[in-house]
């Protein structure tokens, strides 16, 4: 298939990128690289534009003919949408319909989106059914979700073959070393609790410690990227027109704040001083995926379906770039 990865130099897509170009096929990246890394993706890969500038756009979706697009561009910062939200609505959404708009003008209709947990909101159930509620709490959730919903539109009008992947926490890095998470700033947990045993940061700051969980602490669903990638390709794969699949990518189990940071201490062999600090707005409870739908449609199965295995690749790649793609 010949397809075009936007936000491809980003954390997930560059993953994706690998994946899909070991699988035997042909990628283009389409990222303005404000938050992406151009050494993330194969020089020759790589487009450098904004969803913005339709004309670039248009030019390369024709002259690569297109066949499919994987959309990863966006932004996905709960507390910067909370801050701006116009950035969020005009980057996520308006953006999006930009390249939506480019991809129908050129009879391209196989779309997977980059959705996120964050459309259930406060949940009311665990593990998370894809038929929960979608009741979004924060500007970035809502963003995703308004795509989503012009998605089923496209869907039903145009008779694309769509597909919203609501990822959970998605951590480590390819097992290669090559490519990894390198945000700026960061404010993930896992590589910040990496950063501090490696000594670039003194401590790493727990978000609450009374929520209403065994140690009091949020817990999270983590799924590693190659996994999240794998399920992107499965995905394409199935795209059927007139029809939109929305699928929960987790490994099922949740891990407290505190059991990531005394996974990294055993994974590391390092001491990680911590600091108990007040909740973040925002941060639900709990947040584990139920990926049922997808493994039993689709087959998917993560590979790496514990948190130790996932936490050893982002040590892999942590330890041999300390400072990521600038090292
Ligand atoms: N967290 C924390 N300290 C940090 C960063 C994150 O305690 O410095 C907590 C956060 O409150 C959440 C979990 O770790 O419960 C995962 O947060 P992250 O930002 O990695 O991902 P998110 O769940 O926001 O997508």
């Amino acid at each position: 298939m010949r397809i075009l990865v936007t936000g491809g130099a980003g954390y997930i897509g560059s993953h994706a990128v690998r994946f899909f170009l070991e699988r035997g096929h042909q990628v283009w990246v389409y990222d303005n690289l404000c938050r992406g890394h151009h050494q993330a993706v194969p020089a020759e890969c790589l487009i450098v534009g904004d969803l913005e500038e339709m004309a670039r756009l248009d030019q390369a979706i024709i002259a690569n003919r297109i066949e499919a697009c994987v959309h990863f561009a966006g932004f996905a910062a709960v507390a910067e949408s909370v801050r701006e939200p116009a950035k969020y609505y005009r980057n996520n959404v308006v953006n999006t319909l930009h390249l939506l708009e480019c991809l129908r003008h050129n009879g391209v209709k196989r779309f997977v989106f980059s959705s996120t947990a964050a459309v259930y909101g406060v949940p009311d159930r665990s593990p998370i059914t894809e038929d929960a509620p979608l009741a979004p709490i924060n500007p970035y959730g809502r963003s995703k979700l308004a795509v989503e919903r012009i998605l089923e539109d496209y869907t039903s009008a145009y008779q694309w073959g769509c597909a919203a992947l609501r990822y959970f926490n998605a951590a480590g890095a390819h097992p290669d070393g090559t490519i990894g998470e390198d945000h700026n700033p960061e404010t993930h947990l896992i590589p910040l609790v990496l950063q501090v045993a490696l000594g670039l940061r003194r401590e790493v700051e727990i978000f609450g410690t009374d929520y209403p969980t065994p140690d009091g602490t949020c817990i999270r669903d983590y799924v590693h990227v190659n996994d999240l990638a794998e399920a992107h390709l499965l995905v394409l794969e199935h795209l059927q027109p007139g029809q939109m699949l929305r699928y929960n990518l987790g490994i099922g189990r949740g891990y407290s704040v505190r059991e990531v940071i005394e996974t990294a201490k055993e994974v590391t062999g390092r001491t990680i001083a911590v600091k108990e600090a007040p909740r973040r707005p925002g941060d639900p409870p709990i947040l584990v995926a139920s990926a049922d739908k997808i493994q039993k449609e689709l087959g998917w199965r993560p590979r790496f379906d514990d948190l130790k295995k996932i936490i050893e690749t982002a040590w892999n790649w942590q330890h041999a770039r300390p400072r990521g793609f600038r090292s």
